[in-house]
């Protein structure tokens, strides 16, 4: 079993199918959604992409409804606030 770095959720990954079966993210996320996430998150935690841009691009996601990981949660917290504050 492993344990998405994003949204914490458990699921089944078989090392030995990655090469020919699975993508090579499946190691460290359970689906292709939680590595756009963490791209977009990894933008904003380095400073390259503003609280604005990062809150417009997670918009499609819907975090209110989703659960993650304590650093993610965050971040994402740390946007809104931002976000808030500039309305
Ligand atoms: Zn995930």
């Amino acid at each position: 079993m492993r344990r998405c770095k994003v949204c914490g959720k458990k699921y089944d990954f078989c090392p030995q199918c990655t090469l020919t079966v699975q993508p090579e993210w499946l190691a460290r996320y359970d689906k292709q959604e939680c590595v756009e996430l963490d791209e977009i998150f990894s933008y904003y935690i380095c400073g390259l992409v503003d609280a604005k841009r990062t809150y417009e691009k997670l918009l499609p996601y819907n975090l209110e409804n989703k659960k993650l990981e304590p650093k993610f949660e965050n971040a994402y917290k740390e946007i809104i606030q931002k976000i808030e504050v500039v309305e």
